[in-house]
């Protein structure tokens, strides 16, 4: 279901993989898209703006830096994957905006930029050399924020990423 996310994402990253943590930023400027940061709506984490000739990425500075690079790629990743369906996406929990498409659509639309956003901060191969292929111990919680640093990732988002890799022991 996200594989094609999953692929999207490792295109994208190509020239990219091997500088960690990986610049979402770059990636973004690259494909001509604005980044705009701005204190929002707590609830809101970020949106994507689809013109005829140009896109904005829209992110709250408010919330950590962290999440903010994890909104970036999602919505990098609606831009890819979506845009061909909506012109508006606001990611606010727990409802999602469109300015058109389902809820069951949006609700896939989600997951795909998700899966999109984990392949493109944390890329498997990448997660994978790093760690020697060795899974790491969920309980060696110095070894799983290290390795959220180096990624530049929350802790949580690392460890739900190793965790369906196969990559933690627990
Ligand atoms: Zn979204």
């Amino acid at each position: 279901m996200s594989n094609r996310a999953v692929e999207r994402a490792k295109r994208t990253l190509e020239g990219f993989e091997d500088h960690l943590p990986i610049d979402v930023e770059a990636i973004i400027v690259a494909h001509n898209i604005a980044i705009r940061k701005r204190p929002l709506e707590e609830t809101v984490s970020g949106m994507l703006v689809v013109k005829k000739d140009h896109a904005t990425i829209g992110v709250n500075e408010s919330h950590h830096p962290n999440r903010q690079r994890f909104t970036l790629a999602h919505e990098l990743g609606h831009f890819l994957l979506h845009s061909n369906s909506s012109s508006v996406f606001i990611d606010a929990s727990p409802i999602f905006f469109r300015d058109e498409t389902s809820s069951e659509g949006s609700k896939l639309q989600e997951i795909e930029a998700n899966a999109f956003a984990a392949e493109l901060l944390m890329p498997e191969n990448t997660l994978r050399r790093v760690i020697n292929n060795q899974p790491l111990d969920a309980f060696d919680e110095g070894a799983v924020r290290r390795l959220a640093a180096q990624f530049g990732v929350s802790t949580q988002a690392i460890t739900i990423r190793l965790t369906k890799l196969g990559l933690i022991n627990g």
